[in-house]
């Protein structure tokens, strides 16, 4: 499969090649456990989880690495409103997060990284940016000159915007439009939680800790660092600047960005309050899957405005295909079907459009191929697309229907057509239908 990604340093779509042979180091921008996550960032989750499922099946070996932040003002001044340390405040959002992961089948990272286990490597790379001259430090914290680093912007494009520098810039989400030095450490204030370091007791900013656990976990040039579109600028772009500063290497090859999720016409997002979490989903009665299903009927470029409509028609299309997939009757072992699985690759391939693949799979689903087949089919093309099919219990004929399709049968092969129309209707009554093949009859049960 030669796979053909966005990326978006170049402004291109260009084929996928691995630093080394099939081996591929892949870091992914992970939560910050505040609170729960909402569905905007599944949407990423989900995005990463199909671009990692692809690269697997196409038979690369995949390190994934996803961080937790588990350190920043957010958790700071939630666990001090919750009167609770920072590690325990912590905990049960990260605890939420890894449920809600497996509940939409993302595959689990190698390694979850933590920031507040990472805090020497952090130090270290703050150590050598002051070395270099291109950090200094200021009377709150060690800021990142960008004055210093003549790439700064080369990711978002920043260079026709103007750069403020000498504006210094302490919160960790700072205003998009007016770029400036990005605090690496935050100095002691109060009563916060803090790290001592040889240029002072503090804590680390958040962009800080990506770069050193990318570069710890995986090495100083990775293959695919992912996110969502915000953090282009200005997390990623200093992510660059701080590790391409210290190792004078290009830190990452292919940069892919999934779009944002809609609500009401924004983004999705906490500051909005338009959003919504899984467990809101849940709770109305949705399937995980559906949502999934949801994120997939989108190509991961464009935005997904998320109404409840929408939902519920990827609701249908999933309880259908379960339906369909449980009420395949198996005969035999049997290879996918290459027409079908070629179509769905090329799709996948093609920058992973994961709408079109959709397509593929109902195509095929609709098509004349054996039952056999299309079970298969249908999970060699889920190995990517991750919608749990391979959960899906074969369906289970009720009580003594064996033994009336058995008699039916018989009616008919002593051409008494009455009998067996009569159990046919006895039949359908519970809710089975039976159609006759030159294998014998076939039962499905009736959605
Ligand atoms: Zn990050």
């Amino acid at each position: 499969m030669k796979l053909k990604l966005y990326n978006t340093l170049t402004r291109k779509v260009e084929e996928f090649k691995p630093q080394v042979g099939k081996k591929v180091s892949f870091y992914a921008c992970g939560p910050t456990v505040y609170d729960f996550a909402h569905i905007g960032n599944f949407r990423t989750y989900i995005f990463e989880d199909v671009l990692r499922r692809t690269l697997e099946t196409a038979g690369y070996d995949v390190n994934f690495v996803m961080n937790i932040t588990d350190v920043d003002d957010k958790i700071i001044h939630g666990a001090a409103e919750k009167g609770e340390d920072i590690g325990t405040f912590a905990a049960k959002y990260e605890e939420a997060f890894f449920e809600d992961l497996e509940k939409l089948n993302i595959k689990k990272a190698d390694c979850y990284p933590r920031a507040t286990e990472n805090v020497e490597e952090i130090v270290k790379l703050i150590e050598k940016l002051l070395e270099r001259g291109v950090a200094y430090k200021a009377a709150d914290g060690i800021y990142f000159d960008i004055s210093k680093f003549p790439d700064y912007g080369k990711l978002s494009r920043l260079k026709e915007r103007e750069l403020k520098t000498g504006a210094r810039i302490l919160s960790d989400q700072y205003d998009k439009e007016n770029p400036g030095d990005f605090a690496l450490w935050k100095f002691k204030k109060d009563d916060e939680p803090s790290w001592k370091a040889s240029f002072g007791e503090g804590r680390p900013g958040w962009h800080i800790e990506c770069s050193a656990m990318s570069m710890k976990y995986l090495g100083e040039t990775i293959d695919i660092h992912a996110g969502g579109v915000d953090l282009i600028f200005p997390h990623h772009e200093n992510e660059i600047a701080q590790s391409e500063s210290v190792t004078g290497k290009k830190f990452v090859n292919f940069w892919l960005e999934s779009e944002h999720l809609l609500s009401l016409g924004q983004k999705m997002s906490k500051s909005l309050n338009n959003f919504f979490t899984l467990g809101d989903l849940l709770s109305k009665g949705f399937d995980p899957q559906a949502f999934r299903y949801l994120v997939l009927t989108a190509h991961w470029q464009k935005q997904l405005n998320f109404i409840w409509e929408s939902l519920e028609a990827a609701q249908n299309a999933i309880s259908n295909l379960k339906f369909k997939i449980s009420n395949f009757q198996l005969h035999k072992e049997a290879k996918p079907f290459a027409g079908y699985l070629g179509k769905f690759e090329d799709a996948i391939s093609d920058n992973l459009n994961t709408p079109v693949a959709l397509a593929v799979v109902w195509e095929m689903i609709q098509s004349d191929l054996l039952d056999d087949i299309k079970k298969s089919t249908i999970l060699e093309m889920d190995k990517v697309l991750g919608l749990g099919l391979d959960k899906v219990d074969q369906a289970k004929l009720p009580k003594g229907a064996q033994k009336l399709i058995d008699e039916r049968e018989k009616a008919r092969k002593n051409s008494d057509y009455k009998k067996a129309d009569g159990l046919r209707q006895e039949l359908e009554k519970m809710g089975i239908e039976i159609e006759d093949t030159p294998e014998g009859p076939k039962w499905r049960l009736k959605s």
